[in-house]
């Protein structure tokens, strides 16, 4: 039996969204730009996963823009909302995704001025630091909803309260927080917000990036002017078909799904109590989304461990799977101030819908049995 705990790495498609890719790459393979029925067709499906992506987050159709993925649209969040301007001031925080902070750094190199909030020591930002941090010349705020590593919740509706009227850009990288909670635009007052399909069981190499109406951007790619002119490129059209598929089933089932990938985090979380002890939880219990869990465990190595849990057929990450190729500590967990041994023991466990609690409560033992081996030398 392989267990799979590592869905904020990536999840796996819906069977729905596997077999309406490949009715667009086999049949519906027109160009969307085509004026004849081909592209007519192309285009008709293309606007179908708009308006699906648009109706998961409470946006218009209009405002979605597909782009390659949640890296891509942070991209085009940070560097088309600041491309207008010469200089002018950022506002972040420390816990970034390396789309959004990679992004920031290339802009402070370009002669903007970039504040990096740091979160408390159970991973929030509060919006009266973002309030503290603001200048005349702020221009963009991007602070995540959830983080990839510990699933910290950011109060991104408070901070859209704060930011209204005052002319400064709010940009939220939700890749992590869609399908785990509720997320509209209009409550949480952002003017642009990324998802990902393949973390919400769509494909990988498909995300959007949502851009409130009347906000002005520089796109990041310019050629044929696809995507109203901010990203061109003839269209990845099986990809938007899956994401827009994906966005249907998640709006659908979310509520339901979330809770079940929380009762598979309780038994693991139960059972690992009663089996052993020597660990500790990073970030807070509370505002965490419902699928998380990132542990430190006294006396062991997190890769080791990993790897132990691997082929126990246990499947978790190091830290964020985008960083855990680097033998580099956590920069999230760095930023919460833990100490050296937590930093170098951390595992996250991200669970899913279809964990059960029989699955959860193997893997716990499964844990507690490699932890063991590890310890004895
Ligand atoms: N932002 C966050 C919070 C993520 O967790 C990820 C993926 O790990 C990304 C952005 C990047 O998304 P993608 O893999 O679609 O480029």
């Amino acid at each position: 039996m392989r267990i799979y705990l590592d869905n904020s790495a990536t999840t796996k498609p819906y069977p729905e969204v596997a077999a309406a890719m490949q009715e667009a790459l086999a049949e519906g393979w027109g160009n969307p730009s085509g004026i004849h029925s081909f592209g007519r067709d192309a285009y008709d499906a293309m606007s179908r996963a708009r308006e699906q992506v648009a109706e998961l987050i409470g946006a218009e159709p209009g405002e979605i823009y597909f782009t390659s993925g949640g890296t891509e649209a942070d991209n085009l969040a940070l560097l088309g909302g600041a491309g207008r301007f010469e200089r002018g001031h950022i506002i972040t925080s420390s816990i970034e995704h390396a789309a959004v902070l990679n992004s920031c750094r290339h802009l402070a190199g370009q002669g903007f001025a970039v504040t990096y909030l740091a979160p408390d020591a159970g991973g929030r930002i509060d919006a009266a630091q973002v309030e503290a941090a603001l200048q005349p010349d702020t221009l963009l705020v991007s602070i995540m909803l959830a983080n990839n590593e510990i699933g910290s919740i950011q109060p991104l509706a408070e901070i859209g309260e704060l930011l209204a009227g005052r002319g400064v850009l709010l940009h939220t990288d939700a890749v992590q927080a869609v399908g785990k909670m509720p997320v509209n635009v209009e409550e949480l007052g952002v003017d642009m917000l990324t998802l990902s399909g393949h973390k919400i069981n769509g494909p990988k190499g498909a995300g959007a990036l949502y851009v409130r109406h009347g906000v002005e951007m520089e796109p990041l790619l310019w050629g044929g002017g696809q995507e109203r002119g901010l990203r061109s490129g003839t269209e990845n059209l099986p990809g938007i078909v899956g994401l827009g598929e994906a966005a249907r089933l998640t709006r659908e089932r979310w509520p339901r799904q979330a809770a079940q990938a929380a009762a598979a985090r309780q038994s693991f979380w139960d059972r690992l109590r009663l089996l052993t002890e020597g660990f500790v939880l990073n970030g807070d219990w509370e505002n965490r989304l419902p699928n998380n869990l990132n542990l430190s465990f006294a006396g062991v190595d997190g890769a080791a461990l990993l790897l132990f849990l691997d082929m126990a057929g246990v499947a978790v990450s190091a830290a964020s799977a985008c960083s855990s190729a680097k033998p580099e500590p956590s920069h999230v967990l760095q930023a919460l101030g833990v100490e050296e041994w937590r930093l170098k023991s951390a595992v996250r466990l991200s669970f899913g819908w279809e964990n059960t609690t029989e699955e959860a409560v193997r893997a716990a033992e499964i844990f507690a049995e490699q932890l063991r081996w590890l310890r004895q030398d």
